[in-house]
């Protein structure tokens, strides 16, 4: 089944020029209404007249995760605030989230978005599907649980933790569906191990997992351990959310909805746009978005796109698994964590050295961080003579990391100069994780 076939079966040329009208209206939108575009624009000497078709989009400007902190909250906001009925906030790199308004208009796009994918999965008006990706201020809750109404599924809002109870119920309402991260699905296998529920015991038959990067071999496993079909989903807050690509049957690829976000694969130092095939830095221009559009906006994901008609009858662009980030971001439980949060969370406090190191390790297929930070000298003798010092310290610190990550970080205080000391370029991380 395909949820909008006018839209995902397109001729190519029909969308290249449904895609150059856009682009032209979306550069006027923005010239019009966000300083921080008119004046690049300006600057490089640029009209909204300049492009007309989607291959002129090569002489815009990019767009990249700085320039939305330093815009920060809503310097970037196209529409007006009267315009804007959800406000959603992702981790930003140090201190301001980013934040992402929607208009009405841009909340119906992602709800048809996120129906296209589930309706790719197989998921339809008979299904009971759960969503498990965090409610709040992520993207992923709402996002999904949009669609799911959309396509007339009964949704249940399950949203993460309270494994146990969620087990129960995927097992006693006969859940079809489910959306959630990779890791937490083999969590959730792992809990109904334990509560003695077998995959005979429930019906669950599609995953859509995502949020983080996630490989063949865990797919398998979750296939195997929950008797479903696995189908990979993608999405980022500054575009959209959950649905800028999904998986279809044929698992060859995500197909993106490219009427909406165009993407484009980029050198990631030199810039040079790449052609199809060939593996660099995903970069979306949104078409049609009202509340906060991004012209070129630099994802930092690594991956590849491949052109032409897939057997399951969609025309759309594919991309390939991400493989990888272009600066230093990690994913831990599906939230985005970057190294310099964290040092900006020590150095505010005058007992720690600037020596840390991020230990991040899966262990029962949880994400787990551990930070380990050097105490200054004068602190340290001072503070080990105390038990209750320590943990003090080690408590105020772990509280500061939480309250700015949105995790639970395990902290271990060291003694001054007992980290080691790289040769090169420090080592602020040492991810254990095999994902890759
Ligand atoms: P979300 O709420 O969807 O996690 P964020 O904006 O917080 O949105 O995080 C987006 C980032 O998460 C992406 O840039 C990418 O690095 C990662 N991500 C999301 N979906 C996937 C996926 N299916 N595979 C790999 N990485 C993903
Ligand atoms: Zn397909």
């Amino acid at each position: 089944m395909i949820w909008n076939p006018n839209k995902e079966c397109m001729s190519r040329d029909e969308m290249s020029s449904l895609q150059g009208k856009r682009l032209h209206k979306i550069v006027e939108y923005v010239y019009h209404n966000v300083p921080f575009y008119r004046n690049k624009l300006q600057e490089m000497d640029i009209t909204p007249d300049d492009i007309q078709t989607i291959e002129d989009i090569v002489k815009l400007p990019f767009t990249t995760k700085k320039d939305l902190r330093d815009n920060y909250p809503f310097k970037l906001q196209a529409a007006p605030q009267s315009q804007i009925i959800r406000i959603h906030a992702s981790s930003g790199t140090t201190g301001n989230p980013t934040i992402v308004g929607y208009t009405r208009k841009d909340i119906g796009v992602w709800s048809e978005c996120m129906a296209r994918c589930l309706t790719a999965y197989g998921i339809g008006r008979d299904d009971i599907f759960s969503v498990s990706y965090g409610y709040g201020l992520f993207t992923g809750g709402l996002g999904a649980h949009n669609g799911v109404e959309m396509v007339g599924a009964a949704v249940v809002p399950a949203s993460t933790g309270n494994t146990e109870k969620h087990a129960k119920l995927i097992r006693d309402l006969g859940i079809t569906g489910i959306a959630c991260t990779p890791s937490y699905a083999l969590y959730l296998a792992e809990t109904m191990d334990r509560l003695g529920i077998t995959k005979d015991d429930i019906k669950l038959k599609v995953g859509a997992f995502g949020a983080e990067p996630w490989t063949e071999s865990m797919r398998k496993e979750i296939q195997e351990r929950l008797g479903l079909k696995g189908y990979n989903l993608y999405g980022l807050s500054e575009i959209m959310g959950p649905s800028v690509s999904y998986e279809c049957m044929m698992q060859n690829g995500s197909h993106i909805n490219e009427d909406h976000f165009y993407p484009e694969i980029i050198n990631p130092v030199t810039e040079e746009t790449l052609p199809y095939g060939q593996s660099g830095e995903l970069v979306f221009t949104t078409l049609t978005k009202e509340g906060m559009p991004l012209l070129r906006y630099r994802t930092r994901d690594l991956c590849s796109l491949m052109d032409g008609r897939c057997e399951c009858g969609r025309t759309s662009v594919r991309m390939s698994a991400i493989t990888g980030r272009s600066d230093d971001m990690l994913i831990i439980r599906g939230i985005n964590v970057f190294p310099s949060q964290v040092e900006s969370v020590v150095l505010s406090m005058k007992e720690f050295a600037p020596r840390y190191l991020l230990i991040v390790d899966r262990i029962n297929n949880l994400d787990t961080l551990q930070i380990q930070v050097e105490l200054r000298q004068e602190y340290f003798t001072a503070t080990f003579d105390t038990p209750a010092a320590i943990d003090e310290l080690q408590k105020r610190l772990a509280a500061k990391l939480r309250s700015v990550l949105s995790i639970g970080v395990n902290v271990q205080l060291k003694a001054p100069n007992s980290i080691e000391r790289s040769q090169g370029k420090s080592v602020h991380v040492i991810d254990n994780r095999k994902l890759v």
